[in-house]
């Protein structure tokens, strides 16, 4: 796609968001492209991420950081990334004395965000770190306050925010397209193979809640715009499945919003899903798939009526998205849409998910 019709379509978007509060900064015609470091070179950063700098308008790759010389060797020449440029996790604080790297995409198995986002913090640098934010709400709490110590952005990869169908979803449910919402319902699942970190509890920092769950949970609250006050969880675990010795399978979770809204979501490491659903009183938002890397689908009924809506193909790329968003931050001094508060807010909800779980309670989460 070209940087002009993405742009049409962010535009579009751009003026029925901005009057739903939730509109994207924008820098475009700034002289200079932030430099990111991608830390990790797992499936994400190298499949996702580091394809789609070429996409970028205002961010661009400059260096790497990974504990395997044969990757650093491999994407660094795929890159143009010079050896001054290439990091282990051990002499990783040396990106301080690089000028070229603004900010740092921490991209790790979940236990490690924290601290490498801690680490970029202190070396002055901004930081972009992947869902979920860390693996609890101490270790968000200490993210967030690392950056503002050090005067640095903190923004977590919440790409769906980024991706056209979603911002219309949320524009069109918190718009009361369907009439007031009552409910909404999300779902987020798929059969995970044996033999990876996200089955570890020490490197996962819990299941499927941490991995995918969070998509159901951080859709039920962008799509309300209002923070669960009530959460009521059941967990369902075969800990006879070798997959499941440490981490939990499935669970689904009921969540009760200020304005009388309830959530209810599933989290599933042992069935497919990729949906969400607004329900008001004149109808519903659909999209199944909501989620995915490419392909979102919404339908919408209205007064009886159903109808799929379409947006514009090509539909604007959610991960050069997401990379512009932190750029036009560092350059405007804006906050990102999804800072660091937006990362603690899910976890707050996952601690309380989990307990809810294990002692078979309500918990409330009204301050
Ligand atoms: P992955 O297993 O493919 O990659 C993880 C990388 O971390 C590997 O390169 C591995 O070598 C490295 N690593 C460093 N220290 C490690 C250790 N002690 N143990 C294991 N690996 C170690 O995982 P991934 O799918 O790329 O996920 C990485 C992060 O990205 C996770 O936080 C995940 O939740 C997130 N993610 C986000 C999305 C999204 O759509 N936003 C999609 C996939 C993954």
């Amino acid at each position: 796609m070209t940087s002009g019709s993405r742009r049409e379509i962010l535009g579009g978007l751009g003026a029925g968001l901005a009057l739903a509060g939730i509109g994207v900064p924008r820098a475009f015609g700034a002289t200079r492209k932030i430099g990111y470091a991608v830390v990790g070179l797992g499936s994400y950063a190298t499949r996702q991420i580091m394809p789609n700098f070429a996409q970028c308008e205002q961010a661009r790759l400059v260096a790497l950081v990974s504990g395997t010389p044969a990757k650093l060797d491999q994407y660094g020449a795929e890159y143009g990334i010079p050896r001054t440029h290439r990091y282990s996790y051990a002499d990783f604080d040396r990106i301080r004395n690089n000028p070229d790297i603004d900010a740092v995409y921490v991209i790790l198995p979940n236990s490690l965000h924290a601290e490498y986002a801690i680490r970029a913090a202190k070396a002055g640098k901004h930081v972009m770190c992947e869902k979920p934010m860390a693996t609890s709400v101490a270790e968000c709490e200490a993210m967030i306050s690392a950056c503002r110590v050090a005067g640095t952005k903190l923004m977590i990869g919440y790409r769906s925010r980024f991706e056209p169908y979603n911002r219309l979803a949320i524009e069109l449910s918190r718009g009361g397209h369907v009439g007031p919402t009552r409910l909404v319902t999300a779902e987020h699942g798929f059969s995970i193979k044996p033999g990876q970190w996200r089955l570890d509890r020490p490197l996962a920092g819990g299941g499927s809640m941490m991995d995918i769950g969070i998509y159901s949970l951080n859709a039920a609250r962008y799509l309300t715009g209002e923070e669960p006050v009530e959460v009521s969880a059941i967990e369902s675990t075969d800990r006879s499945d070798p997959r499941f010795r440490t981490v939990e399978d499935r669970i689904s979770f009921l969540l009760r919003f200020p304005s009388g809204i309830e959530a209810n979501c599933i989290s599933s490491y042992s069935s497919a899903h990729n949906s969400y659903r607004v329900i008001g009183t004149r109808g519903w938002i659909a999209m199944d798939p909501a989620t995915p890397y490419v392909g979102q689908a919404m339908t919408i009924r209205k007064d009886d009526v159903s109808a799929p809506r379409t947006l514009p193909a090509p539909a604007n790329n959610q991960f050069a998205g997401q990379l512009d968003h932190l750029a036009e931050c560092i350059l405007t001094g804006a906050t990102p849409i999804v800072p660091g508060e937006e990362g603690l807010a899910d976890m707050r909800v996952i601690e309380a998910i989990y307990r809810s779980a294990a002692e078979r309670a309500h918990v409330s989460l009204a301050t």
